[in-house]
């Protein structure tokens, strides 16, 4: 039964919430840094409609493929337009030249907006924390100086009608197939466009010589015989390579994060039950771990506005102290800052680098999600307070797939110092 009307359609692809309803009281979006005065706290009584990302197993195989159009995070990205991935550079950390890591990805269309129909968000951040520091330097440098990035952004959109999807939304039963296959992607990491492929078997592809070294050296060796051998008497590649149907990538490297569905819930339903003992039946981590991480970071911090920053952001969170994304496209939306200490001011935000229009706030991701991800609490271990996703205003048609968006990460420690 296909009869629904286009409404109905639309409602079924279960994206985040995108309200676009325009008469929204429009804020500044920054706050003066130097100001010491409660502004904080002001804040907190014009709340947004916030939709929350919470992480779950995802239920079925087919949960987190890209023609579920998941939001999820960890593992693999299921890309929205599954041939003209970034490469290159872009998916390359600018500073140590790694493959850049999937973070996570949301789907978030944008229903007024045709070329927009379909509409996913990538996070990709390098796993090196030296890294992660350096890139706090450049995250602050100004048009025209080129910052070179460790954590990039890209949007995908695509309309109702075009080469990967069916127009018809999916059922979610394990029966929904794309309409095409995907770029060959990297043995190794799963992540990236396997444009180099291995002179000896001919069979598997790598996105960099860097993954086709280490998947040599810890797995390859061996089968990359098996794989030559095969291929005499049949083609494997071709009955096993373009999988259209399932396409669930066999990942050699076992280095990227655990993998999760996000899941989304309004804000707004957890001012009723905060009250309520209402741990999620499938949450993962308990609150009171969270809490415990929370409260041990406020004695981290010295100056009294990032102390008084850390409560009003902790009183917000604590009302569903798992999420671990906070979304909220509406016009004037903030992100919810865990310190008053680096925050980017207005002119910190670059302009859309395809039509030079403004930039907004989008989503941010919050620190729980390194516990998902079982990332060490060591001194070099990738930590951040938050990360702040900032899109294209009018989310721009760009003659590129992937546009590339800006992030602004939020350190505990913005003054620490680069090894
Ligand atoms: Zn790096
Ligand atoms: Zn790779
Ligand atoms: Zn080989
Ligand atoms: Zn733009």
């Amino acid at each position: 039964m296909e009869s629904g009307t286009k409404d109905d359609s639309i409602e079924k692809f279960r994206g985040f919430h995108i309200d676009d309803d325009g008469d929204d009281e429009v804020q500044e979006i920054i706050v003066d840094e130097d100001d010491d005065e409660d502004d904080e706290d002001d804040d907190e009584d014009e709340q947004q409609p916030v939709t929350l990302g919470f992480l779950e197993e995802k239920e079925y195989d087919w949960s987190l493929l890209r023609q579920s159009f998941p939001s999820k995070a960890g593992g693999v990205p299921a890309w929205l337009d599954p041939v003209n991935l970034p490469s290159g550079r872009s998916s390359a950390c600018d500073i140590c030249g790694e493959p850049l890591q999937f973070v996570l990805q949301v789907y978030a269309p944008i229903s007024e907006k045709e070329s927009a129909f379909h509409r996913t968000l990538f996070v990709f951040m390098c796993q090196s924390m030296t890294c992660l520091l350096r890139d706090q330097h450049e995250q602050w440098k100004r048009y025209p100086e080129k910052a070179s990035r460790s954590v990039k952004v890209f949007c995908c959109q695509l309309p109702h009608l075009n080469p990967f999807y069916p127009s018809a939304p999916p059922r979610y039963d394990g029966t929904d197939k794309p309409s095409g296959t995907g770029a060959k992607l990297c043995n190794w990491c799963g992540t990236w466009k396997g444009d180099k492929v291995c002179s000896s078997c001919r069979k598997v592809h790598y996105c960099s010589q860097k993954h086709q070294v280490t998947d040599w050296r810890l797995a390859h060796r061996i089968d990359c015989q098996r794989l030559s051998l095969s291929s005499q008497s049949s083609d494997s590649c071709s009955s096993n390579g373009g999988t259209t149907s399932s396409e669930i990538q066999k990942v050699a490297s076992n280095t990227l994060w655990p993998e999760y569905e996000i899941r989304n819930v309004d804000e707004s339903e957890y001012d009723t039950e905060m009250m309520e003992d209402n741990g999620h039946a499938s949450s993962l981590i308990t609150s009171n771990r969270v809490d415990d991480t929370m409260n041990s970071l406020l004695q981290k911090f010295e100056g009294d506005s990032d102390k008084k920053s850390w409560a009003s952001f902790q009183q917000r969170i604590v009302k569903a102290p798992e999420q671990v994304v906070r979304y909220c496209r509406d016009a004037g939306a903030k992100p919810l800052w865990p310190m008053s200490s680096g925050r980017p001011s207005q002119a910190d935000i670059p302009k859309c680098r395809y039509c030079n229009g403004a930039m907004i706030f989008e989503f941010q991701i919050l620190p729980q999600l390194l516990y998902y991800f079982n990332v060490k609490n060591d001194a070099d271990s990738l930590d951040w307070a938050t990360i702040v996703v900032y899109t294209c205003e009018s989310s721009c048609e760009a003659s590129v797939a992937y546009k590339e968006e800006f992030a602004w990460v939020q350190l505990y420690s913005p003054s620490a110092s680069v090894p």
